[in-house]
């Protein structure tokens, strides 16, 4: 059994400064991008893709931009968050594969580091973490900041057959709990 979640976001570039992060990296350039928390974008597409996979609520629903304890936030909380929801309901991610739309700066030199970063926060090895990096050649909003967007295939988690096989320790856990029940009352 599978399921596949889809992720889009997009963020302007600050009118200057600030620090620019991608996939939970900080990549050198003059602007960061423009956002409540550190406007990660391409985090917050992975993280709408894990929700969407989980047909979960949005990003938006759970950590709305609102929320001033959110300010500034480490965007890797937002997918740790999603990635937890999605073990929870019995899924593990088999592959992510995402998309940068970026004319500046460019992504290939980040790609490893980002790989691995991502691949950190999905427990999942590099042939599984896919990122490339597209320009727009010009047209906006290449030029004015940076979009992204996120793929990631789910995969059931077996679950362990002890659970239902094994009746020997269901039988005897009722004789165990009644002379506990005693010793305390
Ligand atoms: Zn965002």
């Amino acid at each position: 059994m599978m399921r596949i979640g889809l992720g889009f976001d997009i963020h302007r570039f600050t009118s200057r400064g600030g620090t620019l992060k991608l996939g939970g990296v900080t990549i050198p350039h003059s602007r960061g991008l423009a956002g409540h928390s550190d406007g990660d974008v391409l985090l917050h597409a992975i993280a709408d893709a894990l929700l969407g996979a989980i047909a979960g609520p949005d990003l938006g629903e759970l950590f709305p931009s609102s929320d001033p304890s959110l300010r500034q936030a480490d965007s890797r909380r937002f997918v740790e968050h999603s990635y937890a929801l999605v073990r929870r309901a019995g899924w593990r991610v088999a592959n992510l594969d995402a998309v940068v739309v970026s004319d500046a700066p460019r992504l290939a030199p980040h790609k490893p580091k980002i790989r691995q970063a991502l691949g950190r926060l999905l427990e999942l090895p590099p042939e599984a973490v896919s990122v490339k990096g597209k320009t727009t050649e010009g047209f906006s909003p290449g030029a004015d900041g940076i979009s992204a967007q996120a793929v990631v295939l789910l995969e059931r988690i077996r679950r362990r057959p002890q659970s239902t096989v094994h009746s020997p320790r269901r039988a005897s856990a009722p004789r165990i709990r009644r002379s506990g029940g005693k010793r305390s009352a």
